[in-house]
């Protein structure tokens, strides 16, 4: 072994960390975690050739290897999660086509939109996804804009401009921000309105919807309450079709895990207020000697990592690797 290697070995960090295993050429092979750095990269050195074929063909391609000490184990798994996303390393799970999904935004402006994206950004944005069946999302998003009329156009508002309202406003498609024809705080209830529409939670405004009507009855501002029943009463048809499928009104999340070979399939089906509102599949490919449990371990990671809302019951078909972590 190489001396310059011999000192990194005996100079590893005895905390929790990230370790990074390159080959001769500097490619990343590898990205794993450890809850002590120092036993574990040691482990891939020191030891006899184990029935693990694939730690056994790594370490023949292992020439260096770089660590990221953090606080806790926890860190760790999150610092793993980000750095395989980013580096995709030919030894660890990665998902196909994962960057190609769609989101759905509702944007952090002052009069937000609801937009389609592939890239998320911390911007004040709410992302919901990813959507893998891309016509479920369409339909989702006409629906959206045919209750909840969010403006679909780029401009900047508020603004002190003289703008005009477009189609859309003539068409009930907009209330038409730019011309001032309805209030910020209006317009910022509709918009939340559309965030708990995507998060499934529809007998939660149903009600939130109802008793602002009865208030703005109640205050005389007819012009208003009118829109909040219109858009009453197109969620309560669109909730009269939709299918009950858990009668304790519960929220859970349920995956099915398919594998052979190298090529591996997740499906999740989100279950809100006891409805299905929505079903994606995910392609995931490992190398051969990757375990079941890695593979739904790192599908986890990715599918949660972006999710707008964790539900509080996941049902899974078998232990994810690294579980009492992952359950956290
Ligand atoms: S009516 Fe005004 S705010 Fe609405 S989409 Fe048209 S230009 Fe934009």
């Amino acid at each position: 072994m190489k001396e310059k290697l011999q000192t990194k070995l005996t100079n590893l960090p005895r905390g929790p960390g990230v370790y990074l295993m390159k080959d001769s050429g500097g490619r990343i092979l590898y990205i794993g975690k450890a809850k002590i750095l120092k036993n574990r990269v040691r482990s891939y050195f020191h030891e006899a050739p184990r029935r693990d074929l694939k730690t056994d063909v790594l370490r023949s391609k292992i020439s260096d290897f770089e660590v990221l000490v953090t606080d806790s184990e926890m860190e760790a798994l999150i610092l793993e999660n980000n750095l395989i996303k980013e580096h995709r390393p030919r030894y660890n799970v990665n998902l196909k086509d994962d960057k190609r999904y769609p989101y759905l935004k509702i944007t952090g402006e002052a009069f937000p939109r609801l937009l389609v994206t592939r890239v998320l950004k911390k911007d004040g944005g709410r992302y919901f996804g990813p959507y893998t069946e891309v016509k479920l999302m369409r339909q989702t998003l006409r629906l959206i804009r045919q209750i909840f009329p969010l403006r679909t156009c780029g401009l900047k508002l508020p603004s002190r401009r003289k703008n005009r309202v477009c189609l859309n406003y003539h068409i009930g498609r907009c209330f038409g921000p730019c011309e001032n024809r309805i209030s910020e705080e209006e317009y910022g209830q509709i918009a939340g309105g559309v965030g708990r529409f995507l998060a499934g939670r529809k007998v939660e405004l149903l009600k939130e919807l109802r008793s602002r009507m009865k208030s703005l009855a109640e205050a005389e501002e007819y012009e208003t309450a009118a829109r909040v029943r219109d858009q009453l009463q197109n969620l309560e048809g669109l909730i009269a079709r939709q299918k009950v499928l858990n009668p304790d009104m519960a929220d859970r999340d349920l995956i099915a895990f398919s594998r052979e070979g190298v090529d591996a399939c997740c499906v999740t089906m989100q279950v809100r207020e006891g409805v299905l509102i929505g079903r994606q599949h995910f392609y995931l490919v490992a190398s051969k000697t990757s375990e079941d449990g890695e593979l739904l371990k790192t599908f986890l990671m990715r599918f949660y990592n972006t999710a707008e809302a964790i539900p509080p019951q996941i049902l899974l078909p078998s232990k994810p690797k690294d579980e009492p972590l992952v359950g956290r």
